[in-house]
């Protein structure tokens, strides 16, 4: 086994039979990630310390991991923030949860609820959010991960853990502005039918609105109506985007296309006084080309979303399990988590990747 270097927090074991927690960390912004066997400090009074059962995998995890978004970003370094698991050991003030129940994390960290953003409900956008894994912290790619109460969400009965956990990232990212703006006798267009969109298309069809996905998949039509979509156009051809102009009550874009004349027509798909939602973000250094015209002569709301404030996302956990919206997803066992990330990274899974940690961590004797 290889040297395993220091990290800032973690004691780092020479094995699993010492280790608090196995996770899969990245030593440097090039390869896979290794076991990374560690112990915890003391758990402090408001923390909850959770085995994950399963782990979803997220496409910003390799933007982070890779040093794509900070250059300075310090190894050993763990990511993951789409987490399903049960409470292993709870801090002394923990008040909401007790050791045995089902929980759930999602892409934030913190949240400190005295900041504007906070009391207004949005702590998504709160002044001290942090993500799930940062340099001091490790996230999901891990058999345990330790998190203030304040940001540990319930799983409802019913839900269906080995599918479920993307939704905490991918789920409520299109879930939470579709509940802010929709009607129930809306028609919603879903463009892109990837890991977002194939959940935006379950959402909306059972939020009550009639549904048309924008994709280039026309080949996968069956499965995308089995979804809810009632109808199928295509997502790049600027002609057929034109037939469908000004129709929809809401439209949810999942895709950032840099060519212009594609993403115009994408915002010209809104209805007079509809509202176009942009969740699909452009690479670094990309602006984004609004159609004003179109905008202001039919006075479009545009409209920005972040994954879910806190009471949204609970909500989203137990309308998924009601109303039984999953992902598509491909499972992995623990010891292929760099298979499953290379998959992911590649963008060659369908939809979303899915690690079966507590199986692992079970038989390995990290229950403890
Ligand atoms: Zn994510
Ligand atoms: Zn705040």
């Amino acid at each position: 086994m290889q040297q395993l270097p220091a990290h800032s927090v973690y004691q780092v074991q020479e094995s699993k039979e010492t280790a608090d927690a196995v996770a899969y960390a990245f030593l440097q912004n090039t390869g896979e990630p290794v076991q990374y066997p560690y112990k915890y400090p003391n758990i402090a009074d408001d923390d909850v310390r959770i085995r994950i059962l399963f782990t979803g995998l997220c496409h910003s995890d390799c933007l982070h991991s890779r040093g794509l978004w900070d250059p300075y970003i310090k190894y050993p370094s763990c990511p993951g923030h789409e987490v399903v698991g049960v409470v292993e050991k709870v801090g002394t003030g923990v008040t909401k949860f007790k050791v045995g129940e089902k929980v759930g994390c999602n892409p934030q960290r913190w949240m400190c609820q005295t900041c504007e953003q906070c009391k207004k409900g949005d702590n998504q956008l709160c002044s001290q959010n942090i993500g799930l894994y940062d340099d001091n912290n490790f996230g999901g790619y891990s058999t345990h991960i330790q998190v203030a109460e304040r940001m540990v969400f319930r799983i409802p009965d019913g839900f269906n853990d080995a599918l479920g956990s993307p939704l905490l990232c991918a789920g409520v990212t299109v879930y939470a502005p579709l509940k802010r703006f929709y009607k129930p006798n809306f028609t919603c267009a879903v463009i892109g039918i990837g890991g977002l969109g194939h959940l935006a298309v379950q959402y909306a069809a059972k939020l009550g609105m009639t549904v048309t996905a924008f994709t280039t998949s026309k080949n996968r039509e069956q499965e995308i109506k089995r979804l809810g979509a009632s109808n199928l156009s295509s997502s790049i051809d600027v002609e057929s985007l034109k037939a469908e102009q000004g129709k929809y009550d809401i439209v949810i874009n999942t895709l950032y296309i840099e060519d212009e004349d594609v993403f115009k027509s994408h915002q010209r798909l809104t209805a007079p006084t509809g509202t176009y939602i942009q969740v699909g973000a452009p690479p670094s250094k990309v602006n984004f080309k609004l159609d004003h015209a179109y905008i202001i002569l039919n006075q479009i709301r545009v409209a920005g979303s972040l994954i879910g404030n806190y009471d949204e996302t609970q909500e989203m956990l137990e309308f998924s399990a009601q109303n039984n919206v999953y992902p598509i997803v491909e499972t992995f066992e623990f010891e292929d988590f760099p298979k499953a990330f290379d998959r992911m990274e590649k963008a060659q899974a369908k939809f979303r990747c899915v690690v079966n940690v507590g199986k692992w961590a079970q038989a390995n004797g990290l229950w403890k």
